[in-house]
């Protein structure tokens, strides 16, 4: 690989964005979660990191948002780590070709839902991360039996690939979610009537709300999706995070069901496997060159960050970084 000057990524970065702001009051920010639906539209940021550790920001690439369904991403992660193969049997890994909480498919297709990346995939995939018998709860702060020790290694998970023990999850957004979670409820209990749940339902929401409800930078993020653009290793600290076969998955099911029913247009604009979230952030990963992030909170229609959909579209192209050049 030829390894692009510093300079030329920074460019890049802050290019992408000169392009993208004129577009920052053409999205909407999420409202159906109270808790985003204050948060400025104006914000603007995008992190890489290379392979190398080289890292570059631009904009508000330092400021701290709801990442949403990009935890989806390490949740799944974790979740092939602890049982691999077999967790394919609960979920598929087929673009839906729906909206991201749609239930129509759920039922004609017996509970057991598209991909690992709609929230119905992501609340069994979350579902799999739990540990059988965990410590009885309720007490502490109204985290359910189980829920807590999961919620912890979502979070020192993240920590470590982000190396940065400041990544936490934001109660008040956990909360929110929460108690504006009818839809999430319903498709939950839509899986367990199919028997596609192994924890009650309650407890995998309680996770799967504190997943949604981290907090991080772009910097973070770009940081901590590195191992997906070396092989499952993280190249800077030489650990293993996941398998390379477990690694090409997840690229794989990113690349085609990482945006909602925009992934094919991500695709085809961006040409990077990627992962969006309803607070406006979406990672990118270039395998074998590193990892990007951007960051503004107006969505377009799907529920992907429409400024930060297009400042991607030019730094991939800038850096020639899809992974159709040849
Ligand atoms: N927490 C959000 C939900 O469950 C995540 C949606 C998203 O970012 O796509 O609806």
């Amino acid at each position: 690989m030829t390894r692009l000057p510093i300079s030329h990524i920074q460019e890049a970065a802050e290019a992408a964005l000169n392009v993208a702001r004129p577009y920052l009051r053409e999205g909407r920010v999420a409202s159906y979660i109270p808790a985003l639906s204050s948060v400025n539209p104006d914000h603007l940021g995008l992190a890489a990191v290379t392979l190398d550790g080289h890292t570059v920001t631009a904009g508000d690439a330092v400021t701290p948002f709801s990442i949403q369904s990009i935890s989806k991403v390490f949740t799944l992660t974790l979740a092939l780590n602890k049982v691999g193969e077999k967790l394919w049997a609960r979920v598929g890994r087929e673009p839906s070709g729906t909206a991201f909480n749609s239930i129509v498919q759920l039922e004609s297709e017996a509970g057991r839902p598209r991909n690992p990346l709609i929230n119905a995939g992501a609340i069994a995939t979350t579902d799999q991360i739990i540990n059988s018998g965990g410590a009885s709860g309720g007490a502490s702060g109204g985290v359910l039996g189980g829920a807590r020790e999961a919620i912890d290694d979502i979070e020192s998970f993240l920590q470590t690939v982000a190396m940065d023990t400041a990544v936490e999850i934001d109660l008040d957004v956990a909360a929110s979610e929460a108690a504006a979670g009818s839809r999430n409820r319903s498709l939950a209990h839509f899986m367990a009537a199919f028997g596609n749940l192994t924890h009650p339902v309650e407890t995998v929401l309680d996770v799967y709300f504190h997943q949604c409800a981290l907090k991080m930078t772009c910097l973070q993020l770009a940081r901590a999706g590195l191992y997906l653009a070396n092989e499952g290793v993280d190249p800077l600290t030489g650990k293993r995070i996941t398998s390379v076969d477990h690694c090409r998955q997840i690229n794989a099911v990113m690349m085609q069901c990482g945006h909602y029913d925009n992934s094919g247009e991500f695709a085809v604009r961006v040409g990077l496997p990627g992962k969006s979230g309803v607070g406006g952030g979406i990672l990118a990963i270039a395998p074998g060159k590193g990892a990007v992030a951007v960051w503004s909170p107006g969505l377009n229609e799907a529920g992907t960050s429409f400024s930060g959909a297009a400042a991607l579209e030019h730094f991939s192209a800038a850096l020639d970084w899809s992974v159709f050049s040849v």
